[in-house]
């Protein structure tokens, strides 16, 4: 016989543990809803600098967490460059960790396919917390392409109790996912915009890719109050070559006239293609007598031998260059039409070596 008393207490038991299941649901949901909010803005991150703010800054506050560290294996170099390439080197983020290899980085790597939840120890953890103090217990998210592991987002707490193997891991899991997912697309836009700077036919960078860095190079002129030298060059009578041996022939003079200026020019200058059979050539940190022998080096480089034929004919181009140089004023601001005002006076040196017989080097005097 059960007595009321009996029947109270297991009232008040039921009712307890209503309460707890309760709040464990509304935790639950509200885990879920941050969880959502979190993945929304991966989703929505615009490029892989802005991706991985979100994922070291955004989630560490979003779960209040003393750590949250980033693991990207990058075997080629790949995503390092890339990131370089966009004004925002790797070693600017803070606990960013870009490896050639995953291995003896932490011992969770050899089977991580699913989160590892778990104590913090410092002869496995220190390695992907570079700045960890006072952490307790640790979730390794494991990050995967086509079934391969590329990395790790980490989070560090404080408290021992917060990440443990009992813990159910799914939503974590599930953050792994849509990081994944969205780390190659943002390398993937990266890599596209990259390949977007890019001629095809010669490998050169492109006339956008020159806008870009012109701007660039003439902010550091500017702030070292140095003198930037542009040359124009344009292939003389390029269009007979055309007429007579085909387009494909015009290709292939273009690709052995792009290397042999190649050769003649610095790493730290700057060359494109800017259209057809022109080409630009940055300076930076040149005066204009340098600039002129350096203009007049490619000139005879281009002309030094003949150009190889389809069907074994054998063909000298000459090219003609305009020279034209600046030295930014301290208090300039509009850098652009600076740039366009170079590229000008360059192409209006260029008319006159034209217009001077050709094959020759002509520079602005303004
Ligand atoms: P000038 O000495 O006055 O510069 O004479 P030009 O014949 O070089 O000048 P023009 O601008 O009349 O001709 C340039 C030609 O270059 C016309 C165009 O068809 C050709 N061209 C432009 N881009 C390419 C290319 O990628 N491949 C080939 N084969 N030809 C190209
Ligand atoms: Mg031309
Ligand atoms: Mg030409």
């Amino acid at each position: 016989m059960q007595t009321a008393d009996d029947l109270n207490a297991r009232l008040e038991a039921s009712e307890r543990q209503l309460e707890e299941l309760t709040a464990q649901v509304a935790q639950n949901e509200e885990k879920m809803r941050r969880t959502q909010q979190r993945e929304l803005r991966m989703l929505q991150a615009q490029d892989l600098e802005s991706l991985l703010c979100e994922l070291l800054k955004g989630l560490r506050k979003s779960y209040e967490l003393q750590q949250v560290s980033v693991v990207l294996c990058d075997p080629d170099h790949d995503i390092r460059h890339l990131l370089l390439a966009a004004g925002t080197p790797a070693e600017s983020f803070d606990n960013l960790l870009i490896a050639e290899s995953l291995t003896g980085l932490a011992p969770q790597y050899v089977a991580l396919r699913q989160p590892w939840l778990g104590a913090y120890a410092a002869c496995d953890h220190q390695l992907i917390f570079p700045h960890a103090k006072g952490l307790a217990s640790v979730a390794m998210i494991p990050l995967m392409h086509r079934n391969r592991l590329i990395g790790s987002i980490n989070f560090g707490s404080g408290d021992a109790s917060r990440f443990t193997r009992h813990h159910a891991a799914d939503f974590l899991g599930h953050l792994g996912v849509i990081a994944s997912f969205c780390i190659e697309n943002a390398v993937n836009r990266a890599r596209l915009l990259r390949s977007g700077f890019t001629d095809v036919l010669t490998g050169w960078h492109n006339r956008r890719y020159l806008q870009v860095r012109l701007k660039e190079e003439l902010a550091r002129a500017r702030r070292d109050r140095s003198h930037v030298v542009c040359l124009m060059l344009d292939v003389d009578h390029f269009k007979r070559i055309n007429d007579t041996w085909g387009h494909a022939a015009g290709d292939t003079v273009l690709q052995e006239l792009a290397q042999r200026i190649d050769a003649q020019v610095r790493a730290s200058d700057v060359a494109a293609r800017y259209g057809g059979e022109e080409f630009v050539i940055l300076l930076p940190a040149t005066d204009i007598e340098l600039g002129v022998r350096i203009a007049e080096r490619i000139r005879q480089a281009v002309s030094a031998a003949p150009y190889e034929l389809p069907g074994g004919d054998a063909r000298t181009i000459t090219a003609s260059i305009g020279v034209a140089g600046v030295t930014p004023d301290p208090d300039a601001e509009d850098l652009k039409t600076l740039g366009d005002s170079l590229l000008a006076r360059a192409d209006v040196a260029l008319y006159q070596a034209k217009s001077g017989g050709r094959d020759q080097v002509a520079v602005d005097e303004n």
